[in-house]
């Protein structure tokens, strides 16, 4: 199969690592490198996978511009993964939505954010969108939330499913059952810990320049877990509505609110210190992704904030039009969970499966 410029780039980048190996102690990939006999395409979207962008070794290249052999592992890496997301997304007419990521993002916040302004006037009127309300429910019913929501997550497990089938199979990983607990597991203890955001020696990442920095992983871990409180205040709520019979809004110190404040809070904190690493980045390290990278830190930090302000809001003309822009977000995340940045985190995950179970054979 013909490969591209970008694969093109990669191979011949790899080709020059491969001969120098000087820095098969920074990450997985290096050592990755040195198992393969060939470099091909697949393989190119296995190891670009597994680069988790840190910027060490560019940093500490001999053969970097202004050499004329001109190395840039991560630049090269990041768009063989941007063309990986792209290449894999299902369904295929969704692929726009990687190549033009903040169009899309601001597409699918203004578009979720008119539905549910339109659901909310639908369902109470237009003047009770601007009355001062206690309770969402008067707004808009659970049963349409959860409705919308539950179609929502059963879209975005079908495109996992199918997007990822796809990739899994490109780095030719066997069945998922003829692979060891032991590869999962170390898989998934590097994907936590983000073991490869540590340039290699423990310091972090080189995306400012020539100082390493532990901050981009702080960060990463801080939305991580922020994300995961989120989803299980969600959880939590769904218990107190069903299992226990009690309805939204929740007192302070009960669990759905404390998860969830306490959740919001680190995603913001997080989503702030990403941006300004963004700012700061070593632009030789990236490629132009049209916004594609930070169209999910933008939506968890709106879905964040809007999430936090609706307590503060309740019992103002401010809560229903609150409402509609907090669900608005939601549905867009939502959106970037199939067809946005959100899928980067299992592309990955497979990738250091992949390079686990490389290791055993
Ligand atoms: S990035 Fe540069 S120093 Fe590191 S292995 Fe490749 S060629 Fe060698
Ligand atoms: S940028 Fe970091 S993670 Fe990526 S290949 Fe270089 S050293 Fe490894």
């Amino acid at each position: 199969m013909p490969v591209n410029e970008t694969t093109t780039e990669a191979i011949r980048v790899m080709t020059i690592c491969n001969a120098c190996r000087y820095c098969e102690g920074h990450c997985a990939v290096f050592p990755a490198m040195e198992r393969q006999t060939e470099f091909t395409q697949n393989n190119i979207e296995f190891l670009s996978n597994l680069c988790h962008q840190c910027g060490a070794c560019y940093q500490h290249c001999q053969y970097a511009d202004p050499h004329e052999f001109n190395v840039n592992v991560p630049a090269v890496f990041e768009q063989a993964r941007l063309e990986s997301y792209t290449q894999f997304l299902w369904p295929a007419f969704m692929q726009p939505a990687v190549l033009n990521g903040s169009k899309f993002m601001v597409t699918s916040l203004l578009v979720s954010i008119s539905l549910f302004l339109v659901a909310v006037a639908g369902q109470s009127g237009v003047s009770q969108i601007l009355a001062p309300q206690v309770n969402f429910y008067n707004l808009m019913p659970h049963s349409v939330m959860a409705s919308i929501f539950s179609f929502s997550a059963v879209v975005v497990v079908i495109s996992w499913w199918m997007t990822l089938r796809g990739y899994w199979h490109s780095i030719s990983l066997p069945s998922p059952w003829s692979i060891g607990m032991a590869s999962y597991s170390a898989a998934i203890a590097s994907a936590l810990t983000l073991k490869n955001l540590d340039g290699g020696h423990g310091s972090g990442c080189y995306e400012s320049g020539e100082s390493p920095s532990l901050w981009k992983r702080r960060y990463h871990h801080l939305v991580l877990i922020g994300f995961f409180m989120c989803f299980s205040a969600t959880l939590a709520g769904t218990f107190y509505h069903y299992g226990l019979n009690i309805a939204a809004p929740y007192s302070w110190l009960t669990p759905p609110k404390i998860l969830g404040v306490t959740g919001g809070i680190m995603l913001l904190v997080g989503c702030t210190g990403l941006f300004r690493i963004k700012q700061t980045t070593d632009q030789r390290l990236v490629s132009n992704d049209n916004g594609y990278g930070m169209s999910l830190t933008v939506l968890l930090f709106l879905t964040s904030l809007t999430g936090l302000g609706l307590p503060i809001a309740k019992g103002t003309g401010a809560l229903g039009l609150l409402l509609a822009v907090h669900l608005g977000c939601v549905l867009a995340l939502f959106l970037n969970f199939a067809w946005g940045k959100f899928t980067h985190g299992f592309f990955r995950l497979i990738a250091l499966v992949a390079d686990e179970h490389q290791k055993t054979q």
